[in-house]
């Protein structure tokens, strides 16, 4: 939660100036996926810390970190679409969730308003994104912004500011978060496992976050090749797989293939499963005729094979040895 991300120094220090003498309302702007929702709970956090470090970022072991930590800060509100809130689930109703921030979540706010802050003064509402209010909802923060309560700070994140009421951008400061230097994101996503930095960061609009999202997408789809081929071994096209597989990184082929070789080992040694749960049916079938020796020598042959994926020349020809000894292991 401390972290910032590696483009945000500048960003940082900007707001670190700021809250000297902090406004009334901040507006976020900036495009897409650049971090800047995590920048404004990041900068919420280190305002309501009790010891700051010299660079402004939260202690994480005071009692307002902690409460920060557990969503359960007095004098913090985080106000967003459920539709955020919930990650993309169903809500309990089995509604789908609204997209909207409604009047009722910005009157929610009256009582917190109204009261004064538990710890030191400060207090930190985001709203997030801000574009999600619909008018009613906008007029009703209008008011809280025209006469802020002492200590107060309101912070919108939007990268629609266009879609703000005029008078909601009146009130705010803006503060523009530029896009990410290409050096600091292309290392940031290769830290984060993305295997080519710089064509997600393109494919991507030059947004940092979604080039990670898109990443995993673009891994699962393979995952799940290779995943409905293994179940079916005595099925399995060997050199079509290899092919379809060989842009991807040997190293997750093999760590997928690993974790689908946990599960048979486990399966067959406790009946429990950890990667491939739902799978227990095919799996069970799958380990029946083997023997608990083959499965373990397998995981020994995988651990090697990881280890030679770092400097494979022809990762087609990787492949197809990885999944021809994967059949035998299997079919014995
Ligand atoms: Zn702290």
């Amino acid at each position: 939660m401390k972290e910032i991300y590696p483009w945000q120094k500048n960003d940082w220090a900007r707001l670190q100036e700021l809250s000297k003498r902090p406004p009334h309302a901040l507006l976020f702007k900036g495009a897409k996926g650049i971090g800047k929702f995590d920048l404004a709970m990041n900068f919420a956090l280190s305002l309501l810390c009790q010891q700051p470090d010299e660079s402004g970022f939260a202690c994480g072991k005071c009692s307002s970190c902690h409460w920060f930590e557990q969503d359960s800060h007095p004098d913090f509100r985080l106000l967003q679409s459920e539709l955020l809130s919930l990650d993309g689930e169903e809500s309990d109703s089995g509604k789908k969730p609204s997209k909207q921030i409604s009047v009722d979540q910005i009157r929610g706010l009256a009582d917190f308003i109204g009261m004064s802050a538990h710890q030191g003064g400060r207090r930190v509402v985001i709203i997030h994104p801000a574009e999600a209010m619909n008018t009613n909802a906008a007029n009703a923060l209008l008011k809280n912004l025209e006469e802020p309560p002492q200590g107060l700070l309101f912070i919108l994140v939007s990268h629609k500011p266009q879609q703000l009421l005029p008078t909601i951008l009146s009130r705010c400061l803006s503060f523009t978060l530029p896009a990410p230097d290409m050096e600091s994101a292309t290392q940031w996503l290769a830290g984060q496992g993305v295997k080519n930095p710089v064509e997600a960061l393109a494919a991507s609009g030059f947004s940092p976050l979604q080039a990670v999202q898109l990443d995993e997408k673009l891994g699962s789809e393979e995952r799940d090749k290779l995943l409905r081929a293994v179940r079916q071994p005595a099925a399995l096209d060997v050199f079509a797989l290899a092919e379809a597989l060989q842009k991807t990184e040997q190293a997750l082929v093999v760590q997928w293939l690993q974790q689908w070789c946990y599960d048979l080992s486990s399966m067959k040694l406790s009946g429990k499963l950890r990667y491939h749960i739902g799978e227990e049916a095919t799996i069970k079938k799958l380990v029946e005729p083997l023997a608990p020796l083959s499965l373990a020598l397998l995981q020994k042959h995988l651990q090697m094979a990881k280890r030679e994926a770092q400097h494979t020349l022809n990762p087609k020809l990787f492949l197809e040895s990885l999944l021809f000894s994967y059949c035998q292991f299997v079919q014995k």
